[in-house]
């Protein structure tokens, strides 16, 4: 009866290593399930200490004689397909790579453990006969009930599901059934996914003579097969996504599944619409907004290889792909695909090794390519594809810098006297305007007018933001690291003085109430990620596309990727805020930044421009910039980057040493430095305070690890913290290649 007891016995029994989706380091042993097989790669169920978890079959392998004596079994094998081993070795890289366990890492490939589960089979009531014959027929006929008889008789549908589209109670349903007037019907477990079409060629769009040799490139990569990637590097406006559609389509005609990469949620809808528009057929949509039934649906759709292409945040790499034959990233160099919490991973640098273990193509499409991608290019690992001419008769923007220093603006206004003229003339013509700050909230800053205080967050050492549109919450302070959050004190809290707290500097709440100073008739919306969200933000794009506003004010959040035919102007309030902090890449970003955010003028058929408003209009990536100049910027940001060692030409980690404790905090990183390993290449430098030294109220303190690009910084940090035991209260995260330095 007990086969644990006769695999015991039996020196040459299978048993399998389960690896859970936990912070543990290694697969757990099991006896195999007495009736059913398991394969490796397996989704299973097992008992773990006194839970049970979900897990990965790791491998199967004969017993050997230091496996424990007796060993618990499988408790259930999943009816989902297994993972196959290229998917098992991508999580060991990805492991390997970032520092991190393998469990942590598979819990980011269990993205719906719900999937695992076969759907229930769903019940569906169809109507017998119309709302005119059952009241012919005798049967007492409400308005109610009419409707529901009315939408039962196209198709069967579940009861739920009945009763809200007829905005009835279950009960209206219920009764209805009872007096035999629905029926029910079986109706498959789940919605079905639609099928793409075989051939893609009808709804393809007359590609330019540029666009078509880029096309017909990535085309290429899709069809002869196997890992490559290729830098998609187009100037914005140029018509990247209709080209690489071109490569999807090649993989979408061989079977294949695509997935999609973009920095943002935000950014999905309009893809999703571009997709159907171009396919004909709505993608499937991945990212944490989607709800769990949607998300199982998804998952067990991409396992099972019916969603042929998902429109993804970078979550969308774990996905169980089945017949992966294309990754695409787009606006790769965003700064958005780096996670910061959990395992700490790059999504572009991990798409390209999901490209290499899936062995399919990727494209990394970008108008601003990081410097990563230009050295890979440049050193022949990545094709180079190119587009230089926006489409049709859109040209790029003239660019031209303002100098804060001579052209300054108002007491307390931002925008400066040559902007304000330009967007006066842009809005007499019945253009759009961008003004663009990248400043969440009304003022960065609130300072005491009688004593000087500032005041700050109580659990981070930063400053509290001002806010004063944020629905409902009137006047309030903001933490924008911690969320915490409190009403504006109409008393210094320092020094008692009465209605003295006064904001500093501006936000885009309060360029907002400029421009609406300025241009009293405009139309104007202010745009960031607090003020608008989900359903209402895709709403407001599409409808700043159909020209219901004259005047945007927006962050980052208006930069990229959206497409306002009528905006002729962006001005740029603050060209230096990026440039300000301790980031390597802040030239880089700063570059993107502006690149991205000019490039949203002039996209249709009236040209654009934009004015930048800097303090340093003599340093060299601001002349570049106005010269539209790439190469000049990207030659001497290369050789900073060189002379400095920092990447590309050298790698960076970061360890980062937090608790609530600070002695605690600082006393683990002296004892850490007294146990830094000697190196030849790795220089391990720290401990220093971060520049946010209390987030959350907790201590932060930071080592920054470089060497050179042959470094090998995971084995120094795993030899480094292989011996230390840091106290319980005190926390260490690894970040590979860090984007955030704070
Ligand atoms: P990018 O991604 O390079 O910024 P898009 O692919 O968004 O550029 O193209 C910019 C605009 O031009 C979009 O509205 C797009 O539909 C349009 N467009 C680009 N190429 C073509 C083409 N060959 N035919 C029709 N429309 C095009
Ligand atoms: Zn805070």
């Amino acid at each position: 009866m007990n086969s644990s007891r006769q695999q015991t016995k039996q020196p040459d029994a299978l048993v399998a290593d389960v690896l859970p989706p936990l912070k543990l380091a290694h697969p757990f042993t099991y006896q195999l399930p007495g009736e059913q097989e398991v394969h490796e790669g397996a989704f299973v169920r097992v008992p773990l200490g006194p839970r049970q978890e979900i897990g990965v079959v790791w491998s199967v392998r004969k017993r050997r004689a230091d496996d424990p004596a007796r060993l618990k079994p499988i408790a259930e094998v999943f009816d989902f397909p297994p993972m196959p081993t290229w998917r098992r070795r991508f999580i060991e890289w990805v492991a390997d790579y970032y520092v991190a366990t393998p469990g942590l890492v598979l819990k980011l490939f269990l993205g719906s453990r719900d999937a695992l589960r076969t759907p229930k089979t769903r019940t569906g009531w169809r109507a017998v006969m119309t709302p005119d014959e059952a009241a012919v027929a005798g049967h007492r006929m409400t308005e109610q009930r009419r409707r529901v008889l009315a939408l039962a008789l196209e198709r069967p549908l579940p009861a739920a599901e009945l009763a809200e589209r007829a905005g009835v109670s279950r009960s209206v349903v219920q009764g209805l059934a009872d007096a035999g007037l629905l029926t029910p019907e079986p109706l498959p477990a789940e919605e079905e996914w639609p099928a793409w079409p075989g051939d893609m060629a009808a709804t393809r769009p007359a590609l330019t003579p540029e666009q078509e040799r880029a096309a017909a490139a990535l085309a290429r990569r899709v069809e002869e097969g196997g890992f490559s990637v290729s830098l998609l590097d187009g100037v914005t406006g140029s018509g990247k996504t209709e080209v690489y559609f071109e490569a999807m389509a090649a993989a979408l005609a061989r079977g294949n599944q695509v997935l999609l990469l973009l920095p943002e949620i935000a950014l999905t809808g309009g893809f999703i619409r571009r997709v159907a528009a171009r396919f004909g057929v709505t993608p499937a949509e991945w990212h944490s907004d989607v709800g769990p039934a949607q998300r199982a649906r998804v998952f067990r759709g991409v396992a099972e290889g019916r969603v042929r292409v998902v429109v993804a945040a970078r979550s969308g790499l774990f996905l169980p792909w089945r017949n992966l034959g294309l990754v695409v990233v787009d606006e790769e160099h965003e700064s958005a695909y780096k996670q910061e919490s959990g395992v700490p991973y790059q999504g572009r640098d991990t798409a390209v090794m999901l490209g290499r273990q899936a062995n399919v193509p990727v494209i990394l499409a970008s108008a601003t390519p990081s410097l990563e991608s230009l050295v890979n290019a440049e050193r022949g690992r990545y094709h180079h594809v190119r587009l230089t001419e926006r489409f049709g008769p859109a040209r790029l923007p003239d660019i031209t810098l303002i100098d804060l220093k001579k052209e300054r603006p108002e007491p307390r206004s931002w925008i400066s006297p040559p902007l304000t003229q330009a967007a006066t003339e842009t809005l007499s013509r019945g253009e759009q305007v961008l003004f663009f700050l990248n400043r969440r909230g009304y003022a960065p800053l609130t300072i005491c007018r009688a004593c000087g205080h500032r005041l700050q967050c109580p659990h981070c050492a930063t400053w509290m933001v001002q806010h004063r549109a944020l629905a409902g919450a009137g006047e309030m302070l903001l933490c924008h690291h911690c969320g915490h959050a409190m009403p504006l004190p109409s008393i210094c809290p320092e020094c008692g003085a009465q209605e003295r707290l006064a904001p500093v500097g501006p936000g885009v709440e309060r360029l907002a109430e400029e421009a609406a100073r300025r241009w009293p008739d405009a139309r104007i919306i202010a745009l960031s990620s607090d003020l608008l969200q989900g359903a209402a933000l895709k709403k407001a794009m599409a409808d700043i596309a159909e020209g219901a506003c004259d005047i945007i004010v927006g962050t980052q959040l208006v930069a990229k990727g959206h497409h306002f035919p009528n905006l002729t102007l962006v001005g740029v309030i603050d060209a230096d805020l990026a440039l300000e902090t301790a980031d390597p890449r802040a030239g880089e970003r700063t570059w993107q930044l502006l690149a991205q955010v000019s490039g949203r003028a002039g996209r249709g058929a009236r040209p654009g421009r934009a004015l930048i408003q800097t303090h340093l209009p003599e340093v060299p990536l601001m002349r570049a910039l106005a010269a539209c100049d790439r190469e000049a910027f990207i030659v001497q940001e290369k050789a900073a980057r060189r002379a400095a060692g920092m990447p590309p030409y050298g790698r960076l980690a970061a360890i980062i040493v937090s608790g609530r404790d600070e002695e605690a905090v600082r006393a683990f990183c002296m004892d850490m430095a007294r146990a830094r390993p000697a190196s030849r290449l790795v220089l391990a430098l720290g401990p220093a305070p971060a520049p946010i030294e209390r987030l959350r109220g907790r201590w932060r303190w930071r080592f920054l690890l470089k060497g050179p690009r042959n470094a090998d910084l995971q084995g120094y940090i795993r030899a480094w913290l292989r011996p230390l035991r840091p106290p319980a209260s005190v926390t260490l995260e690894i970040d590979i290649d860090p984007y955030n330095f704070l």
